[in-house]
């Protein structure tokens, strides 16, 4: 162990004893702050304000899987700390590569340099042709240049301008969730790579390259090395799917070996154990004031079996796929780092923030094509220099074809589409065709900084909740996708509808838009629950707040001050 106690000023490991002899015989939560006013020992002897954050994002977290899955640890911290039951994610597109820009910048996606699943290079900034992109397929290097065109500094660069010298590492298995969450401004992004090794003697076909080893940006040796070592996984497309494979609905987004899931190797785990093995071998070679940890298990189960819905029995599919085993794991996570943090002694000076990048649904009202691989193809339309999605479902067919004039579009639980020709009687054009698209209640045109309204469906054929959430929120959430780079026609859809796949988001709606956002740490009243409508955008500048470190640029969040 190598930490070293910023506060104190005393060797790591005295420091370390002595926190964990206080902390003895104490649920791990109670470090944080007491709940009756007067300071704690632990007060009294620290300051109030962190000095490290720990970010967790467990993707795809719908706050009611917390007990609907008796995520425990999760449920410890929220007692332990401040959880807002009003928070909202607040923005569009509601996507991975979207929102873990948005948390860690404070800004909104308008202003942060994409707002979708694809990218329009209009303006050239990565290749000299007018190029599109799929966002969620780009390097860190191109992310770097989309936010160093904005010029807005990330969480990471105001951890090292407020603790120089320290280490800020991004780590998650979804390599343009960690670029995006970490920035130009982490040390370190740490994901899978592509299959490039072969670990084991079975024999594979084509080729014998099935396992995925640690890369990204900054990847420290005591994690790269060696070849074949524990962060090296089996990511075998056939012999490892776990049954989803041959299953409906999970075969649109199948399980393609132990990137998302741990699976049985014991020496080689992945999925968001290998998230957290990772995490530990940073904190203890590196002395660290930002983690960056961004977990996928969840958002697979979600997607392949849709959520609430899956439960035992089981359709098919090992039951380590389905969300009751990735949500006990992610929660097991949740507690290790805690228990971690104090073990190394630096629990009490570490703000933990607990949230997900958007919320899910489960899709009942289904306009997807339905069979094995159709996933991507039911979510994307159009192509790029290096993927072609040309094989749309009926719905999106229509829009193409009654239009003439879809470049490419983006569909899941809202319709996001990219026009030929993007004058303004074409863009209200195709609106009116995306009016007659199944479960769309409402549509919108791109007019400069803002989405226009061209459509509602009639209030008889909206539920009341979701007319009364659409009416406060729906003109709001779109508006932030509204920049140059931005859908020229978007299509709302009702509740519990999907273009994409079993469990879906990307929309409005408000079971994709409700997250959890948890806070813990010192100074943060124990069990508080403000009923402020804190966004996703709102973290950062709140997260600054609490660790005293001044904003030196604009953001489009609100930074909160912590109960
Ligand atoms: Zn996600």
């Amino acid at each position: 162990m190598q930490v070293r106690n910023r506060n104190r000023g005393m060797p790591a490991v005295a420091a370390g004893l002595l926190v964990a002899g206080l902390l003895s015989g104490i649920a791990v939560d109670t470090a944080t702050a007491s709940g009756d006013g007067r300071p704690s020992a632990v007060e009294a002897r620290h300051p109030d304000r962190p000095t490290r954050v720990v970010q967790i994002v467990l993707d795809q977290l719908r706050p009611e899987f917390i007990d609907a899955f008796d995520m425990k640890n999760v449920k410890r911290l929220m007692r332990g700390g401040a959880a807002y039951p009003n928070a909202y994610l607040g923005h569009m597109a509601s996507e991975t590569v979207i929102s873990h820009n948005v948390m860690t910048s404070g800004m909104l996606p308008k202003h942060m340099g994409w707002s979708d699943e694809w990218y329009p290079d209009d303006r050239n900034l990565l290749t000299p042709e007018d190029d599109r992109f799929v966002t969620g397929s780009m390097g860190f290097a191109q992310f770097d240049t989309l936010i160093e065109d904005k010029g807005y500094p990330k969480l990471a660069d105001y951890l090292h301008a407020k603790f120089p010298g320290t280490t800020v590492a991004a780590i998650g298995e979804k390599n343009y969730a960690v670029h995006t969450m970490g920035g130009p401004g982490a040390d370190m992004r740490i994901t899978f790579g592509s299959r490039n090794a072969d670990c084991d003697d079975v024999p594979n076909q084509p080729d014998d390259l099935t396992w995925r080893g640690p890369a990204g940006d900054g990847v420290p040796a005591y994690i790269a090395s060696p070849t074949c070592g524990r962060f090296y996984v089996d990511a075998d497309r056939t012999l490892l799917d776990y049954g989803t494979l041959e299953t409906s609905p999970a075969w649109m987004y199948p399980v393609e070996g132990n990137r998302d899931v741990p699976g049985f190797d014991k020496a080689h785990q992945g999925g968001d154990v290998w998230v957290t093995d990772v995490a530990f071998e940073v904190m203890d070679n590196e002395d660290w004031s930002g983690l960056l940890l961004t977990y996928g298990g969840i958002d697979k189960a979600g997607h392949m079996w849709g959520g609430l819905n899956d439960r035992p029995p089981y359709p098919g599919g090992d039951p380590h796929v389905h969300m009751a085993e990735l949500a006990r794991i992610a929660d097991e996570q949740v507690g290790r780092l805690v228990q971690k943090l104090k073990d190394d002694g630096v629990l009490d000076e570490t703000l933990i923030v607990l949230t997900t990048d958007h919320g899910q649904q489960t899709s009942k009202h289904f306009f997807g094509t339905d069979g094995v691989g159709r996933g991507n193809l039911n979510w994307y339309y159009g192509s790029d220099a290096d993927e072609t999605y040309l094989s749309p479902q009926p719905e999106i067919q229509r829009l193409i074809d009654e239009t003439g004039n879809v470049e490419m579009s983006m569909q899941d639980s809202a319709i996001r589409t990219w026009l030929v020709d993007p004058s303004w009687k074409a863009k209200l054009r195709a609106a009116r065709v995306m009016s007659t698209l199944g479960a769309v209640r409402a549509t919108y045109v791109l007019k400069g900084n803002r989405y226009h309204l061209v459509w509602n469906a009639h209030r008889s054929r909206w539920s009341a909740s979701e007319w009364k959430w659409w009416r406060k929120h729906g003109q709001e959430i779109v508006n932030t996708a509204a920049a140059e780079y931005g859908p020229d026609v978007i299509g709302l859809l009702r509740d519990n509808a999907s273009y994409g796949v079993a469990g879906d988001h990307g929309g409005a709606q408000e079971k994709v838009q409700r997250i959890p956002i948890i806070f813990s740490g010192p100074g943060v009243h124990r069990g508080a629950r403000p009923r402020d409508d804190m966004r996703s955008v709102d973290i950062m500048p709140t997260v600054l707040r609490a660790l005293g470190i001044p904003e030196t640029h604009w953001t489009d969040g609100r930074a909160y001050r912590l109960p």
